[in-house]
């Protein structure tokens, strides 16, 4: 009998189980909305133009393989830091940011959940999201925290439960740790308004818990990398310690190069210095040191003045292209075909995705009659759409309600 005979068959990943299906569909007319991957307006991939200049620029400087140190390219993650704190930040200048890179923003969570998990001086419960990013929740828990979840979504006005996350951070444990997504969250769409930042930051404050940012879509909400840096850079204002996973998957679309950084700001340069040497602790017996190409792209863009102006402006149009969906979709939905219910959630929720309200078996019947996917949580990636299937989503999206 083989060793692995008692190994049981696990569930499908929810999200990746959606790419499965739509491949096996031969209909042409299939559309995917399930992964969170930007298309363009033809629903291809897209490089973004400046990474293909910055790659130009690394091999033009005809670069080694050698080993990277173990917290990654130190021209970079001073970059991450800035890109994320801000160039007047004041915790940067200090030279109190502890940070390392990471293996994309996934990794950058892992080493801060490894990290809590040891040094953390509290109990080591994080508070996510109801609903979160579906990754978090095993990812902690592997991590050896307790996770536990604060209201997050109002199915009723499909937006944003404030009263309900208020009351639950208010309720929970002195010091548990939080976890935020700074913005375009996923998978709602619903970011809490500036005014409703600085009411979590207060409580924060008040119930001394600790804030872990996930920062996955820096620019790829409003298109302002420092718009929609506000919530993290306004609780550092604040005088919080945090903690911060950047990815720069989406806004560099640099998603297989698994570029990120994982970040804590500390006291001063001597805590920083002892903290840095724990988070090499943790890094090292895990993969000892991250990769090198796609930090050598990121660097290559966030340390050159021109090439990071045309890198904001095409961030801006990924994200000026999805808006303009939303736009186009919640017209075709409230407007040309009457669908029934209540569409403005489409116009009024940021990022990649959109929580459309749909239910799992209205999900089932769009893939099965539409041949449009989806998860089951009726969770649709905008940058799926484009001008030429729209209006073949929107028409069976009425016929699913109906
Ligand atoms: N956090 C959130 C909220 C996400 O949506 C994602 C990706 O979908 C990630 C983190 C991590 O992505 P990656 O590891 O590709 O950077």
């Amino acid at each position: 009998v083989s060793t692995w005979n008692a190994v049981p068959a696990g569930p499908p990943d929810a999200i990746l189980g959606v790419t499965e299906a739509f491949k096996a569909d031969k209909d042409p007319r299939k559309i995917n909305l399930g992964v969170g991957a930007y298309r363009d307006g033809q629903g291809k991939p897209y490089i973004l133009p400046s990474v293909k200049k910055a790659e130009e620029i690394v091999q033009a400087s005809a670069p080694d393989k050698e080993y990277l140190p173990i917290t990654g390219l130190p021209e970079f993650t001073k970059n991450a830091a800035l890109l994320a704190y801000g160039a007047d930040s004041a915790v940067i200048k200090q030279g109190a940011v502890s940070i390392t890179q990471s293996i994309s923003g996934t990794g950058a969570l892992r080493i801060g959940g490894e990290f809590l998990a040891r040094h953390y001086p509290h109990a080591k419960v994080i508070y996510v999201p109801v609903p979160t990013w579906g990754n978090h929740i095993p990812l902690f828990r592997d991590s050896g925290l307790e996770v536990r979840g604060y209201r997050y979504f109002n199915k009723e006005t499909v937006g944003l439960d404030f009263e309900g996350l208020k009351a639950d951070l208010k309720a929970a444990p002195e010091h548990a740790i939080v976890l935020l997504h700074a913005c375009a969250h996923n998978p709602t769409g619903i970011d809490p308004t500036q005014q409703q930042w600085a009411e979590i930051s207060d409580i924060v404050k008040e119930k001394k818990l600790f804030p872990f940012f996930d920062m996955a879509y820096q620019g790829f909400a409003s298109g302002s990398t420092s718009k929609d840096a506000f919530a993290v850079r306004h609780f550092v204002a604040e005088g919080h310690q945090i903690a911060l996973a950047q990815s720069f998957a989406k806004n560099m679309g640099l998603y297989g190069e698994r570029v990120g950084a994982f970040s804590l700001t500390t006291a001063d340069p001597a805590e920083k210095a002892r903290v840095d040497s724990q988070l090499k602790i943790v890094i090292r017996p895990l993969y000892s040191n991250p990769p090198l190409h796609g930090a050598r792209i990121a660097n290559a863009i966030l340390s050159n003045g021109e090439l990071y102006s045309q890198w904001e402006s095409e961030v801006k149009g990924m994200a000026d292209r999805i808006i303009s969906m939303r736009e186009k979709l919640y017209n075709y939905l409230q407007k040309d075909l009457a669908t029934p219910g209540e569409w403005g959630h489409i116009k009024s929720q940021i990022g990649m995705f959109s929580y459309t309200g749909l239910t799992t078996p209205q999900t089932k019947a769009l893939a099965e009659k539409a041949h449009v996917y989806m998860t089951a949580d009726g969770r649709i990636s905008m940058a799926g759409l484009n001008d030429s299937n729209i209006e073949h989503f929107a028409q069976s999206v009425d016929a699913a309600v109906r």
